[in-house]
């Protein structure tokens, strides 16, 4: 959809490159998170060693891969990219570890996805910079201990409460990425549209904002659209332009999407309000579990429309008055 926050095409990579901020001061939103790495990065720096291993948790498109980018510019160390779904056997993380140089950067973008048995191998390396690699099979196995050059590991993931402890424990630093402010969206977009040479009037790019489900790659995403519209139609990039393409492309005035409206909607129509458990929920939407738990629940929470409770999803009373509906009697069948 126009608002998936997950990149679509390597059209689209292309353009969030161009768009990427290259350091922590250009760096829009998240405040806390921007003071905390900038303190582990510069008291590194002074000590001239690794900077500690950090953890990016949040929903998709809030900035996680920039923020690890600018990690290693502001460090002046170079990066390595990898991922959690590339990283499928132990063998394929020690062929990435062995290789990297002193004092890279490794990123492993969506870490909760990588192999179990490679998790156990990034333990001893995150603490002590060294693993062993398992020679041979059955009686006659051996291990081969192997010393590694010092590295920092910027790990990403959408599901933090997916990764097992020992793992979570061995980060120094964890920032939990928010949704953005509508203000800091607006800073976000103004960068883009005079990086891209776009005239849009400041309440379009604040129209624009209030809709970007608090999410940077949205906020770009929907600045393309209306761009887009305003070439077709001849017009200029205004408020009602914004309106307009917006429409078309079904995103409502709070942001919401056909997904999160579809939730609510099974949530409120099918099983009279929650609870009801994630798997039943993903069913009657027909999206994968993750999807529903990593991008629609984080952002239907932050608006007061969704609580997760130990017994399932509720929609709360805002979500029956933004349905036009009056509650479910409590304890009714
Ligand atoms: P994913 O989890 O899908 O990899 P992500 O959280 O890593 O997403 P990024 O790829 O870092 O998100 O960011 C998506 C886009 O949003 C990029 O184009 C980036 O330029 C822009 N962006 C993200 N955060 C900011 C920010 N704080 N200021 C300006 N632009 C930002």
């Amino acid at each position: 959809s126009a608002i998936d926050p997950v990149p679509q095409s390597e059209a689209e990579l292309a353009f969030e490159g161009a768009l990427r901020p290259k350091s922590l001061s250009e760096f829009v939103g998240q405040p806390n998170v921007r003071k905390q790495l900038q303190v582990l990065l510069q008291a590194a720096a002074m000590q001239n060693r690794t900077p500690d291993h950090i953890l990016l948790a949040g929903p998709p498109g809030l900035g996680k891969t920039t923020l690890a980018m600018i990690v290693a510019e502001e460090s002046g160390r170079p990066l390595r990219m990898s991922s959690g779904p590339a990283i499928q056997h132990a063998g394929d993380l020690a062929a990435v570890l062995s290789s990297l140089t002193p004092g890279e950067v490794l990123f492993i973008d969506e870490i909760h996805r990588m192999a179990r048995s490679a998790e156990e191998m990034l333990y001893l390396a995150m603490e002590d910079f060294r693993i062993d690699i398992m020679v041979g099979k059955g009686a006659g196995a051996t291990s081969i201990p192997l010393d590694l050059s010092p590295f920092t590991l910027v790990g990403a993931t959408t599901r933090s409460g997916l990764l097992p402890n020992p793992l979570r424990d061995r980060f120094g630093f964890t920032a939990n990425l928010e949704f953005y402010e509508t203000h800091e969206l607006e800073q976000v977009l103004l960068r883009a549209a005079t990086m891209l040479d776009l005239a849009v009037q400041p309440p379009a790019l604040r129209e624009i904002a209030g809709r970007s489900r608090g999410t940077p790659r949205i906020a770009n995403r929907l600045l393309r659209r209306v761009r887009d519209w305003a070439l077709v139609h001849g017009g200029i990039a205004d408020h009602d332009a914004v309106q307009a393409a917006l429409d078309l492309y079904d995103v409502d005035e709070d942001g919401l999407d056909r997904l999160d409206r579809a939730v609510l909607n099974a949530i409120i129509d099918r099983f009279d309000g929650g609870p009801v458990g994630l798997s039943t929920l993903a069913a009657s939407v027909g999206e994968e579990q993750d999807t529903i738990a990593s991008v629609v629940e984080p952002f239907l929470v932050r608006m007061g429309l969704l609580s997760r409770t130990p017994r399932g999803r509720v929609a709360t009373a805002a979500a029956w008055r933004r349905a036009g509906k009056a509650p479910a009697a409590p304890g009714a069948p």
